[in-house]
């Protein structure tokens, strides 16, 4: 039945299907918190809810309605989304009509990922914000009539990426009423939302998802091995579309990396280790930076747990024999205090901070710390 293709945020779900049996329906609700937990998904999820033909509260999967849906091509869902502004775009035009024919058909695929998986984020190239066309677009069609008797639904995803002219033109449309349209928008930063708009909507919180929810998922949906599921939903914090961009990526290359420069931080030499330094923090953006340092954290635990308690609970088990040959080397390294090294170093790249700094910084207090003389 329905909902099961939303991963846990069972509060949020009792209290949509609650809202849908009372048939108390707010026209605008606003779906808020972290990146990649769900928020589109479950806004999906009560849209079909709301246009199935056979049930009012679970959809039923099966009706044409409910199947539209899973394609997302019902007439009475209008997804509102970033797009680029056309070349001679002019207030009043048809938001996608004035774009290439290439940048069109970006558009149709991004559209195919986000029905074939609703936790795909919506990407289009030179897309940086909710054009206020696409907002007129919505009053346009809001004033229309919906299909087959259902609620027209409209999913403003990324709400957060309306530009002032957009924000105000929806302050407007929501101030209307519009008596079969309902307003759904989903935003990671609710702060950046005009007071207005949110004072509007009926607010709903969406939490992290729990490293079990997120390591059930991907066993199932993606049938991933479950060592590698434990490992992804560790590093996915919270977010299962983290988790789905860490399984496009190769950890397994990464954390070579991450042993490669602990062998270069407790070497002799000066200059391979600089050179490394140089490599990480050129390999990619922060968050890949991040990623790094998270699987060096998972390395430097697991050195520290094998050393106090032996094998259980290692996360990187297949790796036991360099973590024992570490602990052999390395006695008296103080594992605590690298492991706070790795911390500060996890919060100075986030708050953007010169990249090689932050990990030549790192190098010199792991190497305080772990090569402590016997
Ligand atoms: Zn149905």
């Amino acid at each position: 039945m329905g909902w099961n293709r939303v991963i846990g945020q069972q509060r949020v779900k009792d209290l949509l299907r609650r809202t849908l049996m009372s048939g108390k329906i707010a026209h605008a609700h606003l779906l808020y918190g972290g990146e990649g937990i769900g928020k589109d998904a479950i806004a999906i999820e009560f849209a079909r809810a709301l246009n199935c033909l056979k049930s009012t509260v679970d959809p039923c999967d099966e009706c044409s309605s409910c199947r539209k849906f899973d394609l997302l091509q019902h007439p009475n869902l209008k997804l509102i989304f970033p797009l680029p502004v056309g070349k001679s775009e002019k207030s009043g035009d048809d938001p996608v009509e004035v774009l290439s024919q290439d940048q069109i058909a970006a558009i149709h695929e991004q559209l195919r990922l986000k029905a074939a998986n609703p936790y795909h984020r919506i990407a289009v190239p030179k897309a940086n914000f909710i054009k206020i066309n696409s907002v007129r677009d919505l009053r346009r069609d809001a004033a229309m009539s919906a299909f087959e008797g259902g609620r027209k639904v409209f999913l403003i995803s990324n709400a957060d990426a309306m530009n002032a002219e957009a924000s105000n033109s929806l302050l407007k449309t929501l101030e209307e009423p519009f008596s079969d349209s309902l307003f759904i928008l989903t935003a990671s930063q609710k702060e950046l939302l005009l007071e207005t708009i949110v004072s509007r909507c009926q607010l709903i919180r969406c939490d992290p998802l729990s490293e079990v929810e997120i390591r059930q998922a991907l066993v199932d949906r993606q049938h991933v091995e479950t060592e590698q599921a434990a490992l992804t939903a560790r590093l996915a914090r919270g977010s299962y579309r983290n988790a789905l961009e860490l399984l496009a990526v190769d950890m397994v290359a990464q954390r070579q990396e991450v042993v490669q420069f602990l062998r270069l931080v407790l070497g002799p030499q000066k200059i391979p280790l600089a050179e490394d330094v140089e490599r990480i923090a050129s390999s990619g953006d922060r968050s890949s930076v991040e990623r790094w340092l998270k699987l060096l954290e998972m390395w430097l635990r697991d050195a520290l747990l094998l050393r106090e308690h032996g094998e259980k609970g290692l996360l990187n088990i297949d790796h036991l024999k360099e973590l024992r040959s570490f602990n052999q080397g390395f006695p008296r390294a103080d594992l605590a205090a690298a492991l706070e090294s790795v911390e500060r170093s996890v919060a100075l790249v986030g708050k953007n901070i010169y990249l090689p700094l932050v990990l030549t910084t790192l190098a010199v207090e792991l190497k305080r710390s772990l090569s402590l003389p016997p």
